[in-house]
């Protein structure tokens, strides 16, 4: 069984992420997406770790292989632990390649667990979830950016805070 994860923060997941795991989905046996519940960078969080992992199972509910788990620590702990070969990370444009690849070489050096990069979807590459919720706090059109679950949770949070 070949088993990879996708990695992120996912606050909140955005239709460009959906797109990187269902590709992966397509490349191997078993896709976990990872969830960082980093607790020291909470504060900077819209969602806390279990509603931004609710919002994946549903946005990943079509995939049959994609299971949604949180992680703390090192993400190549997480793969030794679940016998995960490799790290998918979508790739928008070349200022991601910079630190992807660091970041990659990195965890090669400490466990040679693999990193496939995965081109964007064009009509995604400019698209991150730090910057759906920046058009989303000023009142700016989402709906076609993020899974409908995700607009309308992003507009109550919105709401809240405001
Ligand atoms: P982080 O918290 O590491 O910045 P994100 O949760 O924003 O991560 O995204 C997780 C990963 O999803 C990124 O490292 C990248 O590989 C991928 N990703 C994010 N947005 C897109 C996109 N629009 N298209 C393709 N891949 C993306």
């Amino acid at each position: 069984m070949r088993r990879a994860v996708c990695p992120g923060s996912f606050d909140p997941v955005t239709n460009g992420h959906v797109d990187i795991v269902q590709r992966a989905a397509g490349l191997f046996d078993e896709v976990f997406v990872a969830v960082g519940v980093n607790r020291s960078k909470s504060s900077s969080r819209l969602f806390t770790p279990e509603e931004r992992m609710a919002m994946l199972e549903q946005a990943c509910g079509h995939l049959d292989n994609v299971r949604v788990a949180g992680f703390e620590g090192l993400l190549t702990d997480f793969c030794a632990e679940n016998d995960v070969a490799a790290i998918v990370k979508g790739l928008r444009a070349v200022t991601d390649f910079d630190y992807e690849l660091q970041m990659a070489q990195m965890n090669a050096s400490l466990t040679e667990v693999e990193t496939v990069f995965v081109p964007t979807s064009p009509e995604y590459s400019f698209l991150a979830s730090s910057l759906v919720k920046e058009v989303a706090r000023f009142g700016g059109d989402v709906s076609g950016l993020v899974p409908p679950l995700v607009l309308e949770a992003l507009t109550a949070r919105l709401a809240e805070r405001a």
